[in-house]
């Protein structure tokens, strides 16, 4: 394999930058790379993160070989000056970047996220009554002012543009709802602090406060005025979705919640209208996050650190945790025991994008190459080298951090250590000083011990009647030779190195020799799909460049070869099998793109029958509709990830396919599905075409395998993703892109330890796409304590509810739809009240108390309750929901974010001479306004809404039209007008899209037509149209179990 990409760039050689000034992408080597031979005495399993050279096994060290150390004692580069690595420099000048241990005292490390005080919703039965309190910190409680943070009034975001249609001005921090007196009912709609609810103490942030009481208290009885005092509340296990183990009636929802309208039942009486102003805005949140940690640099040095939210863009600098665009965690401060894991039923999760892009001005990862000496791994638990690992007996031996294994440094890797006992070459090398690297992987790492080969991709087009009749045949094939003028390669490299083949399809298979030395492409049929073969070798997998000539023949001919085909049925599971043995036999990684319209009906193994059936909707039986047909698609599935073969899927349904069973070989091999219901060519060609060009063009590693290894007390015990798991450990993609995020659980099976934290490696072995073996690292250490508080104000909601999705997603394939729903209300009342009796001052119990940084969680939660997998809608269809479940089941923390808290953007505010954008609002329609024009992303979809009374002069600026009545929504994008509105606008919805995963169609829906129902679902703190409560309603409800458990 060609190792030039390794020495064509500037090596590691840059003096260390400053903020600002960092240097660029440093992919240098450190050493000679031409090794071949695997170091004797090294046995290799094929099985990649596991080749584990036995104890004491380690290659001797051939005496220094020479090549394989750099810094001040390695031989340089015979050519290049002396390389350093530029270290991070400090964030602070008054603090080093690291102190000389890594393990920060747990009270060292600030809180930026969350400053203001705790949220205290109050809710008085049968009447609420709210008020608003501009509160400064208690006393004794010191405000908790974070880095960077404006000293000002973090919580008072000034009033964005458009205000108007945002109702009364956003409320000052923190939200106080409380109860009216008890005894005499407060006139009706006061609100704004008329104080005439009891003034309690200002219940902020408990910060450095113990918890009220011993971990294992029970919940105090505190009966709920008309209610009895209801039984303790046992620790739920986590969510396992098993049978709920809540006892008995109390615990259930109301009737009608979630899975119906939303009443609120039992002894609440239907509470007066709460004022949305009041309640915790996600808005409101985002913003807030925004203002104080927007455009500045984020360093990592800090244990435990709560990084800064998805939706604020600043700069990250790696100092020796990986950096959030990589790893995000639903807390960063762990329990210590795992008795006070169940008993806050916080989910402990880490969702983690090995392959996250990282914005142009970061820093990419550098590249390790210790020759064949391979990475320096810890004998006993084989985790890799890191900042983690600690330097002892003047720099002789190294102790693991992870499972404490004393370690002698590997001769070519010996160096002194300073006064303070870091290695001299601290700064000059990425694995100890960084959180994030990527190392060299040595034959060991490789199949058969062999050099991978650069991966493949192979397109596969279903050419059945409706395909071509459609124009889509000739679409993909006139889209080709532009893609694949653009297949991905190394920086340095001239062309690609990705061979690509070419199939078409019906129910036979028709695969095509394009050997560049042909003058024309040669078909070859396989008509029995029973055990299909590839009927040639030579000349299926070609490159590009040279068979361009031959190709671009070949991609002319297809739609005239299959222009009067009659052929209605289709295969698929062959297609997949013929796709990937074509990659076996050529022996390398790859892709499949599967272009595909109709349910495989065909006798054909994975053929599928119609089985939309809606009588199992809302039954216990739901669940089989979320599972695949047939076994088939499993075993092919299992077989792919052996071949490293990734199988993106491209549909275009014009009615049922079965999502659930052809979307699994995709899900399973980290592959991604795209679906363009009832494709248009004229309507949603760019959809489409912006996906293709996307996809083939991602970041990919291939032929991939994870391991997360943990420090000592806890382990991981459940991953979520677009992933294929053989056992408990090995997450295996056949490729993983930058895209895909895995969400990965951990339990604790012992005591952990507040000084040394929580430590996690995740690695990542794969193949580049130029064919080099490497490994990818990212390192994190979370803090750990003893204190419930500490836990709580660590979290992060928006990571919380990637985590609850992705379970809930999981569990639907096995759970009642309607016991999945339940678990996720009983968990987040669990969740809250445990901070209610823990962390909170003593309070009425008829407020609710949210710790500040999970205040929105009940919103967001509530989308997810609502969301089409887990309650059913007559208008959606059972392939839409398999489809947004597959989706869901691989997205990253801001995908996720988006998804359940759509951006809804005031156009009509928008002041096109400046360079920002209106603050977005939140998502109800109470938001909405008349005379307004309103855009909404959920990272799927987009709309552009109408309010009836839309000026004239903006709906001329954004269609060129002189009204209302004039518009034409049947068009999936802006015309271009050439005003400044229309230029903004479609600017504005450019970046949106371009930092997603998928190309959202854009729909223009006029107030009060039809159409209008597809947008209104979006507005997620509104009643679902069928079912599925409102913001305002869901927090009643979740408050009321709250008073329950605490009861
Ligand atoms: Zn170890």
């Amino acid at each position: 394999m060609s190792q030039q990409g390794y020495v064509a760039t500037p090596p590691y050689s840059q003096p260390q930058p400053g903020i600002g000034a960092l240097s660029p992408p440093l992919r240098g080597h450190y050493g000679d790379p031409s090794h071949s031979a695997p170091p004797s005495g090294i046995m290799k399993p094929a099985g990649p993160l596991g080749p584990m050279p036995p104890v004491g096994a380690l290659p001797p060290g051939p005496p220094n070989s020479g090549a394989h150390q750099f810094g001040q004692n390695g031989p340089n580069i015979s050519g290049f000056p002396q390389q350093r690595f530029p270290g991070p420099p400090p964030v602070n000048n008054a603090t080093p970047p690291y102190p000389p241990s890594s393990h920060l005292p747990p009270a060292s490390y600030p809180n930026p996220v969350s400053s203001s005080a705790t949220t205290q919703l109050g809710h008085q039965l049968g009447a609420m009554q709210i008020h608003n309190y501009g509160q400064p910190p208690g006393p004794g409680y010191p405000p908790q002012q974070g880095p960077g943070m404006a000293s000002g009034s973090p919580g008072i975001p000034s009033p964005p543009s458009g205000a108007s249609f945002q109702g009364p001005p956003q409320m000052p921090q923190p939200a106080i709802l409380q109860p009216g007196p008890r005894m005499l009912p407060p006139p009706p709609s006061t609100h704004n602090g008329l104080g005439t609810g009891p003034t309690l103490p200002p219940a902020s942030r408990q910060d450095g406060l113990p918890g009220s009481g011993p971990p294992t208290a029970n919940f105090p009885s505190l009966p709920l005025p008309g209610q009895p005092p209801g039984p303790g509340y046992p620790p739920q296990q986590g969510a396992n979705y098993g049978p709920p183990q809540m006892p008995g009636a109390p615990l259930t929802s109301p009737p009608g919640f979630p899975g119906g309208p939303a009443q609120m039942a039992g002894p609440m009486q239907p509470p007066k209208k709460l004022d949305p102003d009041s309640i915790p805005s996600p808005i409101q949140v985002i913003e807030n996050d925004r203002s104080t940690r927007s455009g500045q640099v984020y360093a990592t040095n800090i244990r435990g650190q709560v990084p800064p939210l998805v939706t604020t863009d600043c700069m990250i600098q790696d100092q020796g945790n990986a950096s959030p665009r990589y790893i995000r965690c639903t807390t960063y401060c762990f329990p210590t025991t795992s008795d006070m894991a169940k008993q806050s039923q916080l989910p402990l999760a880490a969702i983690i994008k090995p392959f996250a892009t990282v914005p142009p001005n970061e820093v990419p990862l550098y590249l390790v190459n210790h020759g064949e000496s391979g990475p320096v791994r810890c004998n006993r638990c084989k985790a890799y080298m890191c900042p983690f690992m600690q330097f002892i007996e003047g720099g002789r031996k190294y102790q693991c951090g992870f499972c404490n294994c004393v370690n002698d440094v590997p001769p070519f890797y010996f160096q002194h250590l300073d006064h303070v006992g870091r290695r001299l070459d601290h700064y000059e090398r990425p694995e100890l000083s960084l959180g994030s690297y990527e190392y060299v992987a040595t034959l060991d790492y490789c199949r058969n011990n062999k050099a991978p080969s650069p991966p493949a991709y192979i397109f596969m087009i279903d050419v059945s009647y409706s395909n071509v009749k459609n124009g889509l045949v000739r679409l993909i094939c006139e889209e080709l030779k532009t893609i694949l003028e653009n297949l991905p390669k190394e920086e340095q490299e001239e062309t690609s190195a990705i061979r690509v083949g070419f199939v078409t399809y019906n129910k036979v298979l028709h695969f095509f020799n394009v050997k560049s030395n042909l003058a024309q492409p040669q078909m070859m049929v396989v008509t029995d799909v029973s055990e299909v073969f590839v009927p040639l070798l030579d000349g299926f997998l070609v490159n590009y460049q040279e068979a361009k000539a031959v190709i671009h023949n070949l991609l002319d001919q297809i739609p005239e070869i299959f222009a009067d085909s009659n052929e209605n049925e289709t295969v698929f599971a062959p297609v997949v099998q013929a796709g990937m043995e074509a990659l076996k036999a050529a022996e390398c990684p790859g892709k499949l793109y599967i272009f595909h319209s109709s349910l495989p009906t065909a006798e054909a193994p994975g053929k599928l029958k119609n089985r939309d059936d809606r009588k199992l909707i809302n039954t216990d039986k739901e669940k089989t509709l979320f599972q695949p047909q047939s076994n088939v698609y499993e075993t092919l599935a299992k077989d792919c990830v052996a071949s490293g073969c990734c199988v993106n899927l491209f549909l275009f349904p014009s009615q049922y396919v079965d999502v659930a069973s052809v979307g699994l070989v995709t899900l399973q091999t980290g592959g991604t599905l795209y679906k363009y219901n009832s494709f248009q060519k004229h309507l949603d060609s760019m959809t489409f075409l912006n996906d293709l060009r996307n996809d083939v063009q991602k970041i990919t590693g291939f032929d991939a395998i994870m391991r997360v290894r943990t420090s000592t007390g806890f382990r991981a015990t459940q991953f979520f993703g677009a992933i294929y798991m053989n056992n408990t450990t090995d997450v295996e993609m056949a490729a993983m892109d930058c895209d895909k995020a895995v969400t990965v659980e951990f339990k604790h099976d012992d005591k952990l330890n507040e000084d040394t934290g929580a430590l996690i490696q995740c690695a990542v072995l794969y193949t580049t796409i130029s064919g080099q073996r490497r490994l990818r690292l990212h390192n994190i250490g979370l803090n750990c304590s003893s204190q419930l508080a500490d836990l709580y104000k660590s979290c992060e909601t928006d990571a919380l509810i990637n985590f609850f999705a992705k379970s809930a997603f999981m569990a639907v394939l096995t759970q009642p739809l309607k016991m999945v729903r339940d678990i996720l209300v009983h968990q987040t009342a669990h969740m809250l009240a445990c901070y209610r009796k823990n962390c909170a001052s003593p309070s009425a119990i008829s407020q609710l108390i949210l710790p500040d940084a999970m205040k929105v969680f009940p919103v967001y939660m509530n989308s997810l309750l609502k969301n089409c997998v887990l309650l059913s809608k007559p208008e959606i269809s059972m392939d839409e929901r398999a489809y947004q479940r597959q989706l869901v089941l691989s997205m990253d923390v801001a995908d996720t974010q988006l998804f359940f808290y759509p951006q809804l953007i005031p156009i009509h505010t928008m002041d096109v001479n400046s360079e920002s954008l209106p603050a977005a609002i939140r998502c109800s329609e109470e938001r909405l306004s008349e005379g307004g024009v309103f855009l909404l992303a959920n990272g799927l979809r987009m709309f552009l809404w109408l309010g009836g009374s839309a000026p004239p002069e903006l709906i001329q600026g954004i269609f060129n039209v002189p009204s209302f009545a004039h518009i034409n929504t049947d068009v999936t994008s802006l015309p271009e007008v050439g005003s400044p509105y229309s230029q903004k606008l479609r600017l504005t919805i450019n970046n949106i899209q371009q930092k997603k995963p998928y190309s959202m169609k854009l729909m223009i829906v006029k107030q009060r037509e039809q159409p209008e129902v597809h947008f209104r679902q979006f507005l997620v703190e509104d009643k679902g149209l069928c079912g599925g409560a409102s913001y305002v309603d869901f927090l009643c409800c979740v408050h009321k179990e709250i008073c329950q458990l605490l009861s």
